[in-house]
């Protein structure tokens, strides 16, 4: 904080574990309320002085490429410690650090853009125009399951913008945020514009919601925290973003390219074990073909090979902790006393070589109604839901049956059914015959309890900038409104 790497100074540690085998990984800091708020104080004071708003947009699209170059030649040390923090396979680990090396290329390319524009008054003496100025200091909160990728979505914006920040990512997974740190600073970042901040979300996390020097809060995690953090920034009421949850369906009609929608079906659950926000953890499939695409998918999601991050036989990897296991154990076993029935899975892996990693088979349950608790609620675990449709209109009804809105898809090779279907799911991404990309380009975020406002593309940069009218009277004269 401030630019000085600080002890937390009520002396808390955390032990770091991989939780593909339970290794030591690091000890770190653990922050109490006290630290964030000296953090929230670096940063106000960072952004009160004003260097890092007033150097010059190409420049700090300059520092982004930096840092985007040195992510770059440090990959494979990111992507090792992302792997070990969160026990996903390093090829994952790989691809996550790319993404996020084109976010902070995207951001970088998009700083100098659209400075603000002129309005026409039709006077010729006012000069009358919107600007964009960074929003202040920010509050930056993140989980654990893609742990680089969420700060980047964060940061690389809001430095873009001109913005200062305090940082709290997953107390579970806390490393790269670390690595980042000391990229930025080493990219020139002045003192105080970035500030990390590592312990338990509500001890540490909770005072940026509520803080008046923070002047928006940028949030990605579960509902209910997402929830907690709305009602603390109301108090000071800061700008609020939050990306939260979903329960996203993917839509499968009879007349798609089943071998596609089979082999995506798969990657949409089961990638990094379920634990993605956008996870299509909910078939929705024509009953005319339900029964053999099941059986083709359970055939598939029972061979599928489970295993730490350098395995390289591993097709996917552990949750990320006991107690979330035990949860995704629960929504299971929830599912099947109400009527699902379980197809595959539903318990440990019995390799002993695995059992000290939380580990938990790819899990389908069929015959699964709306009104399940694991069919609406997120078990962000591997486990796949299936309920049949008979029409268009009974699978649009299924799909938007959800509290959520993050993401969706639809599979079918009528393009003006795609269309109808994508148009009138209430989600924020609709994938066409297809699941899971995402480019920096495209907004990123969720209809419904899934979020309010949106990460990437150009609503990414918006959410860290005000805008500002400024109304300049070249000839000002008497108006004459009082006759006195
Ligand atoms: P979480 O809500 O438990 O924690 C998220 C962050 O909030 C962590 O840094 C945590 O320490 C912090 N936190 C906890 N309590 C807090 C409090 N009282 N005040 C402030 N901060 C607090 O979520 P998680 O388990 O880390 O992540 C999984 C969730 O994230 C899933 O629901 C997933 O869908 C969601 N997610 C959403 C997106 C998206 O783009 N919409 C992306 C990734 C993950």
């Amino acid at each position: 904080m401030g630019g000085r790497w600080v002890q937390a100074r009520a002396g808390g540690r955390r032990d770091i574990r991989c939780p593909a085998d339970g290794t030591l990984v690091a000890t770190v800091d653990e922050a109490t309320a006290e630290d964030t708020v000296a953090a929230i104080a670096a940063a106000r004071d960072a952004f009160d002085k004003g260097e890092w708003a007033a150097t010059s947009a190409l420049d700090r699209g300059a520092l982004l490429n930096r840092v985007a170059d040195q992510l770059v030649a440090d990959k494979a040390d990111v992507a090792r410690a992302e792997s070990l923090d969160t026990g996903k396979r390093y090829v994952e680990s790989q691809y996550d650090v790319d993404d996020v090396v084109a976010v902070f290329r995207h951001y970088a390319g998009t700083a100098g853009q659209d400075a603000g524009r002129v309005v026409d008054t039709g006077r010729v003496d006012i000069v009358s125009r919107i600007v964009h100025e960074p929003v202040g200091v920010c509050g930056l909160i993140t989980p654990w399951n893609y742990p680089l990728l969420q700060v980047a979505w964060k940061v690389a914006p809001a430095l873009a913008a001109g913005c200062t920040f305090v940082l709290k990512p997953s107390e579970l997974t806390p490393s790269t945020a670390i690595l980042l740190s000391r990229i930025l600073a080493d990219a020139g970042l002045p003192s105080g514009v970035a500030n990390l901040i590592l312990g338990a979300g509500a001890v540490a996390a909770a005072p940026l919601a509520g803080h008046p020097d923070v002047d928006l809060i940028s949030f990605t995690g579960g509902l209910t925290t997402g929830r907690t953090v709305m009602a603390a920034a109301a108090g000071s009421v800061k700008k609020v973003a939050l990306e939260l949850g979903g329960k996203n369906p993917n839509i499968v009609f009879a007349d798609a390219d089943i071998a596609a929608a089979l082999d995506l079906a798969l990657t949409a659950v089961f990638l990094h074990s379920g634990q993605v926000c956008s996870a299509g953890a909910r078939l929705v499939v024509a009953d005319a073909i339900h029964d053999e695409f099941v059986d083709e998918l359970v055939a598939r999601a029972a061979k599928i090979r489970l295993g730490g991050p350098f395995d390289p036989a591993a097709e996917t990897g552990p949750l990320i902790s006991a107690a979330h296991r035990d949860k995704v154990a629960a929504y299971v076993e929830a599912g099947i006393t109400g009527g699902a029935r379980l197809r595959c899975g539903g318990d440990r892996p019995q390799d002993p070589g695995l059992a000290d990693g939380y580990y938990y088979l790819p899990t389908i349950l069929d015959d699964c109604r709306s009104e399940m608790a694991v069919v609406q609620e997120e078990s962000f675990g591997p486990v796949l839901t299936v309920e049949t449709f008979t029409d268009e209109e009974d699978a649009v009804r299924i799909a938007n049956d959800s509290r959520y809105g993050l993401a969706g898809a639809v599979w079918t090779s009528n393009a003006g059914r795609a269309e109808r279907v994508a148009a009138r799911l209430r989600m924020g991404t609709v994938w066409i015959n297809d699941y899971h990309p995402y480019v920096p380009q495209a907004e990123w975020g969720g209809y419904k309890q899934s979020g309010i406002g949106r990460e990437l593309g150009r609503a990414g940069l918006d959410e860290y900038r005000e805008t500002k009218h400024i109304w300049h009277n070249t000839r000002p004269a008497p108006a004459h409104w009082f006759s006195s």
